[in-house]
Parts: C-alpha cells; sequence; structure tokens
C-alpha cells in the first residue's frame, strides 16, 4: 500500500515471531507451492491468559484459549511448511492476555494481506455442532472468498457440518477484529464446545489437524488463486467515523469523562493551526446508514455535536495520537 489513511505517532514495540523457528522438518511427500505475490498473515489464537474464552466440559478438556492456540501452530505450520513466498505472524504465541485492539493493531502495522482468527463455539443447545466463518460483510469479496472456500473445506474435507459465512447483519453484532483491521478478515469458529463429541474432537490431535489442515486449504487455494495485492483492503475503504469532541489538550480516552460514551475511542491530532487539535472519534462504518446510527447513539449520550467523518485510502489530515 504506498499511503495510508493515516500514521500512527506512538506505538508499543510489539513482540511476534516469524514461524520459520517452529517449522517442522520437512517432509519430502509434501507438495510445497509458490504463492504469486508475497503474502503476510497474521493468525489470531482468540482470547489467552486471564481470559479463557467460551467454558469447557470438564477439567479434563482444554480452555478455549489453548485449543485455538494449538489450532493456530498447526495452521502457520502447515502454511509456512507447504507455501513459499508466506509470511506468518501471530498476535500470540504464549497463553496471554492480548487486546482486541492489540489484535488489530498488530494486523494493521505490519500491514498484513490476511488475518485469520481462530476460535471455538459454544451453545446453550448442546445437540449443536459444526463449524462456521465469520466476515464483516458479504460485500467484502475478499473476505467472503476467503470465507467461503474455508467452509468449503470444512465440509468437503473435513467432514464438518457447516454452518457457512456469516456478517455483521446475521450475527447483529460487530466483531471488533473484523471491524478494524484494513485487510481481508475471517474469524473461524472451529466446532462447539458445548457438544460432548465435538468437544473431545477439538481435544484430539487428530481433530485439531483436520481443522487446521481445512483452514490451510481454503487460504492456499485463496492465495494462489485469488489473492492480488491491488485487491487488498479495496472495500474496507472508505470507511465512517463518527466525531464526538475535539480539544486543545490531550484527554485520555479512558477517562471517566467518556464514561457514557461506552465504546472504544480513538484520538486523533491534527496538523492544522486549529488549536482544537485532538480528535475523538468512535466507530468504523461501512456505510452512512451505519454511521448516521452511530451519530444518533452519540447524540443520545450527549453528544449533541458529533457528525461524521469519512476516511479514505487518502485522508492525510488525521493521524493517530495519545
Ligand atoms: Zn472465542
Amino acid at each position: 500500500m504506498s499511503s495510508r489513511s493515516f500514521i500512527f505517532l506512538y506505538f508499543n514495540l510489539l513482540l511476534f515471531f516469524t514461524h520459520s523457528a517452529l517449522a517442522q522438518k520437512s517432509d519430502p511427500s509434501v507438495v510445497v507451492k509458490k504463492a504469486p505475490f508475497p503474502v503476510t498473515i497474521v493468525i489470531d489464537p482468540g482470547h489467552g491468559g486471564k481470559d479463557p474464552g467460551k467454558p469447557r466440559g470438564s477439567a479434563s478438556k482444554k480452555h478455549e484459549k489453548d485449543l485455538n492456540l494449538d489450532i493456530a501452530y498447526r495452521l502457520g505450520g502447515y502454511l509456512s511448511e507447504r507455501v513459499k513466498n508466506v509470511k506468518i505472524l501471530y498476535t500470540r504465541m504464549t497463553d496471554k492476555y492480548v487486546s482486541l485492539d492489540e489484535r488489530v493493531k498488530i494486523a494493521n502495522e505490519n500491514n498484513a494481506d490476511l488475518f485469520i482468527s481462530i476460535h471455538c463455539n459454544s451453545s446453550n443447545n448442546r445437540s449443536n455442532y459444526g463449524t462456521q466463518t465469520h466476515i464483516q460483510s458479504h460485500g467484502f469479496n475478499e473476505s467472503r472468498k476467503l470465507a467461503d472456500l474455508v467452509e468449503k473445506q470444512f465440509r468437503d474435507r473435513a467432514g464438518r457440518k457447516s454452518w457457512g459465512v456469516k456478517d455483521k447483519a446475521d450475527r447483529r453484532h460487530n466483531l471488533q477484529v473484523l471491524q478494524y483491521t484494513n485487510m481481508p478478515a475471517i474469524l473461524v469458529e472451529a466446532g462447539f464446545m458445548s457438544n460432548r463429541k465435538e468437544e473431545a474432537f477439538l481435544n484430539s490431535g487428530e481433530g485439531q489437524s483436520l481443522i487446521a489442515s481445512a483452514i490451510f486449504r481454503g487460504v492456499r487455494t485463496y492465495i494462489l488463486e485469488h489473492y492480488k495485492p491491488s485487491k487488498k483492503g479495496q472495500q474496507k475503504f472508505p470507511y465512517y467515523k463518527v466525531q464526538i469532541m475535539s480539544s486543545i489538550k490531550y484527554v485520555d480516552p479512558n477517562s471517566s469523562k467518556f464514561k457514557s460514551v461506552n465504546r472504544r475511542i480513538d484520538v486523533f491530532k491534527t496538523d492544522t493551526s486549529n488549536k482544537y487539535k485532538y480528535q475523538y472519534m468512535v466507530g468504523r462504518e461501512y456505510s452512512k446508514a451505519d454511521a448516521n446510527r452511530l451519530v444518533q447513539e452519540m447524540k443520545r449520550k450527549g453528544y449533541k455535536d458529533a457528525f461524521i467523518v469519512t476516511f479514505s485510502k487518502t485522508t492525510p489530515v488525521y493521524r493517530s495520537s495519545k
């Protein structure tokens, strides 16, 4: 990407590792293919540390956070061993807590080409089993294509029951890692931990291999047959944020002043002569209708002057700031 909508002035040095150090010993029977373009893939094992994820059925079974990490490792291993020209980054490689903001930041700041989040599901109905893959919007062709390929592999090769591809409208809520990442992004629900049989499958080495190799095959097909750098993120721009306030001096977005907002707040600093240098914004919406709804919500919460700001890839004015 030659230009970015904004740059981060301040950011923490994030630690992550490529998978090469972990790559398994080469198996001569493995078919290695080469991606036509260099591809950076961020693999995101959901939850971690103090956040165990969905409840496990018994103490002899693994927490969701650990299943996610197991599957993520296997996926990263297959990709780095079997597709050349691919760089794998993880949002975490150990059992540690990583916030959703940090996960998004790792993907965006590394200018990743694909984002794959790994989770396991749970339901009050214990007979439910199978996989589903989430995306931000069915209108995002690249995310949709990738998600379809993964679900097809779950169904046809791994013999899973596929619940298909779900977007924000289907699930009626946003998933932050899909909403705020700049690149095609999917969130895979690998199976239901609330179903005894499927939980045992997810805990088994064989089950984890099947799940990881299905995701791997879907991703590989996408990389080899569909991915072009020019397509990347084209549908995630422009997007809309809602500005709720500006200030002369920096105000911590986590301060009690913003308590009623009850949403993630991004602070930007403008390079203008305007003395109200700091802008406080919420949301990342992909339609004017959604952005207008957010404006109304903010007005109800007391931000009477809330308005929409459009971010295109070339918007130069706004910079993320501390
Ligand atoms: Zn989860």
